[in-house]
């Protein structure tokens, strides 16, 4: 077993407001590994406008999500940053030296002087098909997620759901090839979709060829035997249930936030964010800081704008944490050359 990673700093998420915090971190030369619970950067927005514009970045007439991500992932190079995606932190503990135990959901375990809290609205969780006792079949014959497609390979897969991941899925399945499922059937509680309208005018021909399946009804209940799923029950806008076998459940219906186990680490709480005050961004807990979203004061703001603020302030405020005994001092980028040489731009 490795002991776990020592460091400086720890940010929760890896959305622009916990990519900014690496900028100024890394300005007063503090490394900072980030962990996000999905599997890439950029937080909402990537996950929820990827391809909409933003107008209100200073200096950056409009950019989509997307970009803003990009340009923010370039601008904190420099840094070098340790990215551990795909993995929710689950654990906060304060040692008795003051330093701080981290622990996520993948076991990836970290020591830390200072914690930032960049979390946003919660972790991004697959939302859940909720039929009592089904999650007992969750990673063996249950999945809201495909890791490994060869897994579904020569399968009797339902795939359940009418946005883009459960059609690119359904599609991806029939299709010739080493992943190609024995069959499949899509299973959405309408005759319309949210997904991409390509998508679904190919599943509609695929499901004229008998190539796959398409039944319009919710998902209900679920078969069993001998601790095997065998099949789910579909209820029908008619009211109908009927029982379609499976040997694979697929499940998306999309990501919900959660602000999940933050809610445990002692931290002050109000209407689900974490209370700071307007110098630091501090928390209660000394050493933790909370920016974006997650965070509340007087006068709060959810915007962009205003948790890149707030990095700066509380990368500050966290400096005592790391170097005791020296003095910080305010630089300019333009003409510092002890910040250039942390930029590299010398
Ligand atoms: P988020 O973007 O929410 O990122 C938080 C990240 O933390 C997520 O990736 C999450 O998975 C991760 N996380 C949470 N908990 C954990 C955990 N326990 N472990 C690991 N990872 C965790 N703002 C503007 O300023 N201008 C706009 O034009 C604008 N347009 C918007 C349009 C839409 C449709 C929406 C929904 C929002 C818009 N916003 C806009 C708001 C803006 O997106 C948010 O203010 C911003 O994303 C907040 O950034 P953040 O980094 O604090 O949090």
């Amino acid at each position: 077993h490795d002991g776990p990673i020592e460091t400086d700093a720890v940010i929760v998420g890896a959305g622009p407001v916990g990519l900014f915090q690496v900028f100024e971190l890394g300005l007063l030369e503090i490394k900072a590994h980030v962990i996000d619970s999905l599997a890439y950067p950029g937080g909402q927005c990537v996950e929820l406008y990827p391809d909409k514009p933003i107008y209100d970045i200073p200096a950056v007439p409009v950019c989509t999500g997307q970009e803003l991500t990009d340009n923010l992932l370039k601008q904190i190079e420099p840094f070098g940053a340790t990215f551990h995606y795909g993995q929710e932190v689950t654990t906060v503990q304060r040692q008795d030296d003051g330093r701080f135990f981290v622990e996520t959901s993948k076991g990836t375990r970290f020591i830390t002087k200072t914690i930032f809290i960049a979390a946003g609205v919660g972790a991004f969780q697959p939302r859940t098909l909720k039929v009592d006792g089904l999650d007992a079949f969750l990673g063996t014959q249950l999945h809201y997620r495909v890791k490994n497609p060869a897994d579904f390979a020569g399968k009797n897969l339902v795939i359940v759901g009418g946005g883009d991941s459960a059609l690119d899925w359904a599609l991806n399945f029939v299709q010739e090839g080493p992943n190609k499922a024995e069959s499949v059937i899509l299973v959405h509680r309408r005759d319309g979709f949210k997904a991409a309208p390509a998508s679904v005018a190919r599943m509609r021909t695929l499901c004229d060829a008998y190539e796959m399946q398409f039944v319009v009804g919710q998902v209900t209940g679920y078969d069993e035997k001998n601790g095997v799923l065998t099949g789910v029950k579909v209820t029908g806008a008619d009211a109908v249930t009927r029982v379609v076998p499976l040997d694979m459940l697929l499940v998306f219906f999309g990501l919900s936030p959660k602000l999940g186990p933050i809610a445990d680490w002692g931290l002050d709480i109000e209407r689900k964010q974490l209370v700071v005050d307007t110098e630091k961004f501090s928390t209660n807990v000394p050493g933790i800081f909370a920016v974006g979203d997650i965070n509340t004061y007087p006068g709060k703001k959810k915007l962009i704008l205003s948790g890149f603020h707030e990095c700066a302030l509380a990368a500050f405020g966290a400096a005592p944490f790391i170097f005791p005994d020296k003095k910080i001092h305010l630089q300019y980028t333009t003409t510092s050359p002890k910040l250039h040489k942390v930029l590299g731009v010398e």
